[in-house]
């Protein structure tokens, strides 16, 4: 691939910002020669309510993996994003909503939240539910969807939120999974001017008769829809708000009893239901968000990802509220009512910055700059990028068009599983190059293994590993330990698997190559599904492109390529040609696609991520074991893609 640009550090961003090179570099080296001691320090930014004596306790041995931090502290996840700001910071704004419907909005300040949040713990209370309980939460994104994790959290009850999204059928396995006793909903949805009917989908769910755990279900009124009501099971939120108490003394914690369980998004397989504790990972996120975004006092941080991703968990609220931030939340999608939608929300609410995922930038990118037409932007200091790899052209597209080259872009590597961000720059210490997620967090020792599991030196090509634990990472699959175990423990022992592939270059810096289950071997190479695809995007006509590879007689495997082209171009043989000559000119003839099969979308989780699983088994005439696709956001795509690939065999 041609060599690749580097964007340096301008010395007014590092004059202001948090971490500096020479920093970074001896808070780094610190954190990894003396991870107790660093901690240590850290772990004030919490306030405890007993203070710990151990800090790191922490085993990779596949015989006996166990991951306690900080084990004899105590503390409550709710009094540390709220309690503690109230003298300072209570009148300031925690949350800023953004309707569906551009002409709703509010704001809810740090007193506010307290008082709702204290509220709605009582509630819960009220209901019977009691420290360790899990609580299912099926919301749409609306402030109230905070106040039940945070009242959660307050009790010690164990949230599991449940993507908004998602089927009944879905949000049955996870609600069994859980053997929860409290359902929350909302009466409908709103998103991109549609109702989404989820009061019916929790009646749905509760007609399978395995989820009878389930006591009750709150509803918080969003449309004032028609929904069924039962008058035993069902209560509405605001009656129950209306009688609550509002003082709720937050609960005394142990470090490492459960804060919440979260599916992870299920590109590859069966979702996995990730269980997080209290004190590690609130204190990880809240670091993390204030070095990587390096955030300062007063600003408005939006993260555009949904509450029922772990992305919406850690950076719209537990890291935000944490830090005493302003944390936006937005109850739609990025274009509606058009494409302008994301710019708009930036100049109203004066946002400084921006994390959002590169499919929501390829979206806008393939409208060319419309997305930003009559936008002003001026408030934006930093953007951010999450859930996969960012090709390198959609970077550009994104510090441009959107940054205006003015704001530094943090591609962040993390997982469900790892809690907060692992491998991302920090902007006033990391020279950027655009598609590398650059360096390691502080106290994360990430590392590349060859398949038989040895360490890989220098510049280098590997699995990627993590070589020792950190605060945030995730300590068990929830009542399955021996499969947390199997999952990440066994592949290569000692470590912690990623499932990711990586690169190292020579300067240290890590390129996510994609899922190390969707590495080709052509002709003896190996590739990592990222670098095609963004050799693909590269060219001007294409707005998204997914690699597969598929059996190939000579060469072992073939490259099949899934392409959706930019509004208004249209699919020829003479572009195929073209594109293929493209690819042979960008990486060599080794990647030279064999097949390219037009498409007007591609399979993709809620979260937005290309489930190129699917993708394989179609395009090798695999149609009757497709697998889990419960995840998928629009299941009739595959349908589409089946009857297109065998049109073209
Ligand atoms: P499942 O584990 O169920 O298959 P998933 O891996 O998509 O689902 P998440 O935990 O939401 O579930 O996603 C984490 C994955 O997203 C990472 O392992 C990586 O493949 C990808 N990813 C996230 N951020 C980045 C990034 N900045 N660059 C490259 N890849 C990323
Ligand atoms: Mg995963």
């Amino acid at each position: 691939m041609s060599a690749a640009s580097l964007y340096p550090v301008r010395p007014e961003v590092a004059a202001q910002s948090l971490t500096d090179e020479a920093s970074y570099k001896a808070l780094y080296q610190q954190s990894v020669v003396n991870p107790d001691g660093f901690w240590r320090e850290q772990a004030a930014r919490l306030d405890w309510i007993r203070a710990f004596t151990t800090v790191k306790q922490t085993s990779f041995d596949d015989h006996h993996v166990d991951i306690k931090w900080f084990a004899d502290g105590t503390l409550n996840v709710s009094a540390n994003c709220l309690d503690r700001h109230l003298e300072e910071r209570g009148d300031a704004p925690a949350i800023i909503w953004e309707g569906d419907d551009p002409s709703e909005q509010r704001t809810i300040t740090y007193r506010e939240l307290h008082r709702e949040v204290s509220k709605f713990a009582n509630a819960l209370r009220g209901q019977d539910v009691h420290r360790g309980d899990v609580v299912t939460i099926y919301m749409p994104m609306i402030p109230e969807v905070a106040v039940a994790m945070l009242a959660c959290a307050r009790i010690g009850a164990v949230h599991s939120v449940v993507f908004g999204g998602f089927s009944p059928e879905a949000l049955a396995g996870r609600i069994i999974d859980g053997n929860s006793k409290v359902v929350i909903t909302a009466d409908e949805g709103l998103r991109g001017g549609k109702k989404v009917p989820l009061k019916e989908n929790v009646d749905e769910a509760l007609t399978n008769p395995r989820t009878r755990c389930v006591q009750k279900i709150i509803v918080v009124r969003r449309t004032g829809g028609d929904i069924k009501w039962n008058q035993h099971r069902d209560i509405w939120y605001d009656e129950l708000m209306h009688v609550a108490g509002e003082i709720c003394a937050p609960k005394e914690m142990g470090a490492e009893e459960p804060l919440f369980i979260l599916y992870t998004s299920g590109s590859t397989g069966k979702p996995k239901g990730v269980l997080h504790t209290c004190a590690g990972y609130l204190l990880y996120v809240s670091l993390t968000h204030e070095r990587v975004f390096d955030y300062r006092p007063g600003e408005v941080f939006w993260c555009t990802a949904d509450v029922g991703w772990v992305t919406g968990h850690s950076y719209i609220v537990y890291g935000p509220l944490a830090n005493g931030a302003t944390t936006l939340m937005y109850e739609g999608v990025p274009n509606y009512p058009d494409v302008t939608r994301i710019a708009q929300i930036i100049d109203k609410h004066k946002v400084n910055i921006l994390y959002t995922a590169p499919t929501a930038i390829r979206a806008m990118m393939a409208e060319g700059s419309a997305a930003v037409e009559g936008a002003d932007g001026s408030s934006l200091r930093l953007l951010g990028s999450v859930g996969e790899p960012i090709n390198p052209e959609a970077w550009h597209w994104y510090y441009e068009t959107v940054g205006k080259s003015r704001c530094p872009i943090v591609d962040t590597w993390w997982q469900t599983e790892t809690g907060g961000i692992l491998i991302s720059p920090l902007p006033g210490a990391t020279a950027l190059k655009p598609g590398s997620a650059t360096r390691p967090f502080f106290g994360v020792v990430p590392g590349l293994v060859d398949n038989l599991g040895n360490l890989l030196e220098g510049a280098a090509e590997g699995n990627l590993v993590i070589l020792d634990s950190w605060p945030g990472q995730m300590r068990s699959i929830y009542r399955d330990h021996d499969r947390f175990v199997d999952t990440y423990f066994k592949t290569f022992r000692g470590m912690y698997f990623t499932g990711d592939g990586a690169r190292r270059d020579e300067d240290g810096y890590y390129w996510i190559t994609g899922r190390v289950d969707d590495v080709l071997n052509v002709s003896g190479h190996r590739m990592g599904t990222a670098e095609i695809e963004s050799a693909m995007v590269a060219h001007r006509k294409v707005a998204e492109a997914a690699v597969v590879g598929v059996p190939h007689p000579v060469k072992g495997q073939g490259i099949y390529v899934y392409v959706t082209l930019i509004h208004g171009e249209e699919p020829t043989d003479q572009l195929r040609q073209e594109l293929q000559q493209w690819v042979r000119k960008e990486i060599g003839p080794i990647a030279v696609p064999d097949t390219i099969q037009w498409t007007t979308g591609l399979p993709k989780t809620r979260s937005g991520k290309i489930m190129r699983r699917i993708l394989r088994k179609i395009a090798t005439d695999d149609f009757d074991s497709l697998g889990d696709l419960s995840t998928l956001a629009d299941p009739g795509v595959v349908q589409q893609l089946i009857d297109t690939h065998k049109a073209i065999q």
